[in-house]
């Protein structure tokens, strides 16, 4: 632990600025490496100033996986789910799992997305052609429930873009690059496709240089932060099981590129996040605008 993550650790024990607001917009705190400790962990993430998370439900379709996501977002206050077929598992996808995806949507109010959806070739667990087809069935669902959605893309830059031009171009939702790790290219065009980008602890990893480069050129207003826990832990965690609590060194890898306050990136991707979830903004006019003129 350095000095600097040892004054926030300290800090959020004791009383954190009313500035300090974040918000985790991809976390998968429903699977059982949560089991033993899940409200340990929200509660540490709180104390980060960590408020809001959206648990991403992912994994075999038929194994209950999302609606143990729906559940721990109806069990704690400011979390809620996304749910969608993860490319990884598109061949699991048919008709039956798109009525179960949209009857649950459709009955809980904590399901704020769609997602993750998208395209892997890193892995190819499901073969390219099912996930093209899958991750353009479920924009077609997303569009229907009006949903904005979760992209998961990875080494497939060029077809996840020529799959969102065509079949989410024009829809009023909007959505997220999860994760970000693609090309500079690949964050125009997602962009210009008015989709948000997010950042996980991998644009903290030493060799990040090109991803960093990427998060330089991404507008403020186009920003989302996340974890992916239990994956990806940044530095200086590396090695060790992530969680929520730990967006907070996203942030601050944000804010040193882009020349601004840790605070400034927590508060502006915490707007982007309740703008395109339509989730209420926890830290209110406080943090939001008030907030601005007491720290200057
Ligand atoms: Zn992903
Ligand atoms: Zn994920």
């Amino acid at each position: 632990m350095n000095s600097r993550t040892e004054s926030v650790a300290k800090n959020s024990l004791t009383n954190l600025p009313d500035s300090f607001y974040f918000v985790d917009s991809h976390a998968h705190i429903g699977g059982e490496e949560y089991d033993a400790d899940r409200d340990e962990v929200i509660e540490r993430a709180r104390a980060a100033g960590v408020h809001t998370i959206l648990n991403i439900g992912s994994g075999e379709p038929a194994s209950g996986v999302f609606e143990r996501a729906i559940d721990v977002a109806t069990r704690y206050e400011n979390v809620y789910a996304a749910i969608g077929v993860h490319p990884h598992d598109a061949q699991l996808f048919d008709e039956k799992i798109a009525r179960q995806i949209e009857h649950l949507i459709r009955q809980s109010s904590r399901v704020v997305a769609l997602g993750e959806i998208g395209l892997d070739y890193h892995y190819d667990h499901s073969p390219r052609e099912v996930q093209r087809e899958v991750f353009a069935a479920q924009l077609r669902l997303a569009r229907d429930l009006a949903l904005p959605v979760i992209i998961h893309s990875r080494e497939a830059d060029a077809e996840t873009i020529e799959i969102l031009r065509a079949e989410w171009k024009d829809s009023m939702r909007g959505g997220v690059m999860h994760c970000f790790g693609g090309s500079l290219q690949m964050a125009a065009d997602a962009l210009e496709l008015n989709l948000m980008i997010s950042f996980a602890g991998n644009v903290t990893f030493k060799n990040a240089l090109n991803l960093r480069e990427v998060a330089r050129y991404v507008p403020l207003e186009q920003l989302l932060i996340e974890t992916d826990c239990p994956y990806l832990t940044p530095v200086p965690f590396r090695g060790r099981r992530n969680e929520p609590a730990r967006v907070v060194e996203v942030a601050r890898q944000l804010a040193e590129l882009k020349n601004l306050s840790i605070e400034e990136i927590g508060r502006a991707t915490a707007n982007n996040f309740a703008r395109l979830f339509g989730t209420p903004l926890m830290g209110n006019e406080k943090n939001s605008k008030t907030a601005n003129s007491a720290l200057s």
